[in-house]
């Protein structure tokens, strides 16, 4: 699993010269296709999947569907650049190491009653959240998330947590809880259990069915052995005591979770926020946490996605209040719903207020369509089955009685909604009149994708509903009155905010100080940061384990270093020049032209005297080289090549093109 190593990224240092391709001295640009075509894909097409998606939007290995982000913005535009020498790739294993190889972590004496918390992901991000909770020996993980790229991680399907600093104490870990089912919480359960030898998995139903699920993309992998367990349920895990509390979010069957010994408890309250009125759900249980304040928290691991938000989350039924009056205004239209697969609740909304007005319902899109089915098995969406018809049977009936509920609220290019807009769906087109309701707000880097759909959807005579036109939104994280809230009822001694980037975790600090808490109490690790807990006191040891991106790209999962991240980086930004020479090893000379080759530096066909002079130049390196050599020095040569050809290219194009040199000797 780890060893593979995408043919693209080759070690091109190490190439031993195959036989060359006769072909004709030129040129990519008289081959058909060639993708060095002067059109590229504008970056901003390419929209970033939401990491809040059970479900979906993740690319499975071997399937890659088209989503997946692969154009990218250029790397620093215009003027020289300082790159100096590159080293390409390498082909080194960049996986985590196997426990065997792995340096002897000097660990500080460590007090043997204390319990020692280790966040390994989701400080410093949104997405890949982790935590690993160890008391005499025995630990406990919350969660296995993963997170999606940045723009700039070409070609990389996801993150997950770094897990190296448990690697050895593998038969330590007595269980993993998942708080809810989101895959910045989940996400990475099937590729990192079978490295911790697979210890049993914990939480809700609904959580534990998509784990179930999202193992059936990956059957190679050892299957999870997972275990059911209610809200408010006491558990014993190792020397741990575990007790789940529920929350609202905006999946259904959401907890959070105390971790308790000895020691001290620790609440990992998940993602949170409090819906007194929610739709299909029970309010979250105040009572039960102000009980377990009582008892005596700790540390409160508390999220902080929503800190920067004033105020209280929207109810549900606010949201479903809005949306009704929509329906209502549009007795004749199409309805056309784009929302979060993962969005049970409104999902539900949306079918209960369709059967309010006769509307009958499409459910699209893969993953939509195996969450409902999974929400209806277990009772969480509740709908009659008559109400559900298929596409075809849809365009049959007058438009003002159908309702299609879809993925692509996100603007993604392989979703459902893409495909209606687009005509490229089986069965469903869009046509004027019809009414698009985008359900779910735009994820940060999303907005380009999204407007462009939008403008699509307008000029074919459709309209277009938003979440910022009418509230038809509510967001699935606590704001800032609901995490005083959470901070009143828990009472604890330390908050560590948790979930979101630093600004989010530092406005959340700021909000526990200004309410009166100590600020001594609000610690900030980042990643990897040791916390130790005794009954006196908690502290951050000193002790930093290193915590690194742990990329997965297709079947690879961290092959992807970033000596083979540069490159791509390289690749997307100037493109490579591919230089073959054929060399006569005894005569020392040049046989024939070298054969050049581009491939998104420049269109060769329309540079042709760029190319005669880069000829010209190659030529003159070589000659100089292994002018009255014996035995020519290969590597020398090539890195002459590389540095000679770059400068040149750059004094002529102001580009740093990744020059790849193969020299076939004859
Ligand atoms: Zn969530
Ligand atoms: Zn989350």
């Amino acid at each position: 699993m780890n060893q593979t190593t995408p043919p693209s990224t080759s070690p091109i240092n190490r190439i031993v010269p195959p036989p060359p391709p006769i072909r004709p001295v030129q040129l990519t640009g008289t081959r058909k296709n060639a993708p060095s075509a002067p059109m590229a894909p504008a970056a901003a097409r390419t929209p970033r999947p939401a990491s809040h998606i059970a479900g979906g939007s993740t690319p499975r290995p071997g399937g890659r569907p088209g989503g997946r982000p692969q154009g990218g913005g250029r790397g620093g535009k215009g003027g020289p650049r300082g790159r100096g020498r590159r080293e390409t790739s390498s082909g080194i294993h960049f996986g985590p190491p196997k426990s065997r190889d792995l340096p002897n972590v000097k660990q500080p004496p460590r007090n043997p009653d204390a319990m020692y918390l280790l966040p390994l992901g989701g400080l410093e991000e949104i997405g890949r959240n982790c935590a690993a909770v160890e008391y005499k020996g025995d630990i406990v993980i919350i969660d296995i998330g993963l997170m999606f790229p940045t723009e700039n991680m070409h070609g990389i399907d996801y993150i997950i947590p770094d897990i190296s600093p448990l690697y050895g104490k593998e038969k330590n870990v007595k269980g993993v809880i998942i708080t809810h089912a989101h895959y910045d919480h989940f996400g990475g359960v099937p590729h990192l259990l079978p490295k911790l030898g697979n210890p049993p998995v914990y939480g809700s139903e609904f959580t534990m069915r998509l784990v179930q699920k999202r193992h059936t993309d990956f059957p190679n992998y050892a299957k999870p052995v997972v275990h059911i367990v209610k809200p408010k349920e006491v558990f014993r895990l190792g020397k741990f005591e575990i007790e789940t509390f529920h929350v609202n979010h905006s999946v259904p069957n959401a907890f959070g979770v105390v971790v308790r010994t000895p020691a001290g408890a620790i609440a990992f309250t998940g993602d949170f926020k409090f819906d007194t009125n929610p739709v299909n759900d029970q309010p979250a249980d105040e009572e039960h946490i102000k009980e377990l304040g009582r008892k005596g928290i700790t540390i409160l691991y508390g999220d902080s996605t929503g800190s920067e938000k004033e105020g209280h989350s929207i109810s549900e039924s606010i949201v479903e209040t809005n949306l009704d009056k929509l329906f209502g205004e549009h007795p004749n239209q199409r309805i056309i719903a784009a929302t979060f697969s993962s969005m049970i609740d409104r999902l539900q909304q949306m079918i209960m207020i369709a059967e309010r007005h006769g509307r009958k319902v499409v459910v699209e899109g893969y993953s939509m369509k195996t969450n409902v089915e999974i929400a209806r098995e277990i009772g969480f969406l509740k709908a009659k089955k008559e109400l559900f018809i298929t596409s075809e049977q849809s365009n049959k009936m007058a438009p003002g009685k159908v309702l299609v509920l879809c993925t692509g609220a996100q603007g993604e290019d392989n979703a459902v909604l893409m495909r209606i807009v687009n005509k490229e769906h089986r069965s469903l087109e869009l046509a004027a009149g019809d009414v698009v309701i985008f359900s779910s707000s735009v994820i940060p880097g999303n907005e380009a994708s999204v407007q462009l759909v939008k403008d699509q959807i307008y000029k074919q005579g459709a309209e277009v509903f938003h979440y910022k036109m009418m509230d038809i939104h509510s967001g699935g994280h606590g704001q800032r009155e609901d995490l005083v809230h959470m901070i009143e009822l828990a009472q604890p001694k330390y908050l560590i905010p948790a979930h979101g980037y630093f600004s989010h975790r530092a406005e959340h600090a700021k909000l526990a100080v200004m309410h009166g808490m100590a600020r001594s109490n609000v610690l900030l690790p980042g990643n990897g940061e040791v916390v130790e807990i005794t009954p006196d006191k908690v502290r951050l040891t000193g002790e930093k384990y290193e915590i690194n991106h742990i990329m997965v790209d297709g079947l690879g999962v961290g092959d992807v270093g970033n000596v083979v991240l540069r490159d791509r980086q390289l690749l997307a930004s100037d493109g490579m020049v591919v230089v073959i020479a054929t060399i006569d090893g005894h005569a020392g000379t040049l046989v024939g032209e070298p054969d050049l080759i581009s491939r998104g530096f420049i269109y060769i066909k329309e540079h042709q005297q760029l190319v005669t002079d880069t000829r010209q130049k190659v030529r003159q390196i070589i000659e100089k080289q292994i002018a009255g050599h014996q035995e020519p020095n290969w590597t020398h040569l090539k890195a002459s090549l590389r540095d000679g050809l770059g400068q040149f290219l750059f004094q002529k194009t102001e580009r740093r093109p990744m020059i790849l040199p193969v020299i076939v000797e004859v």
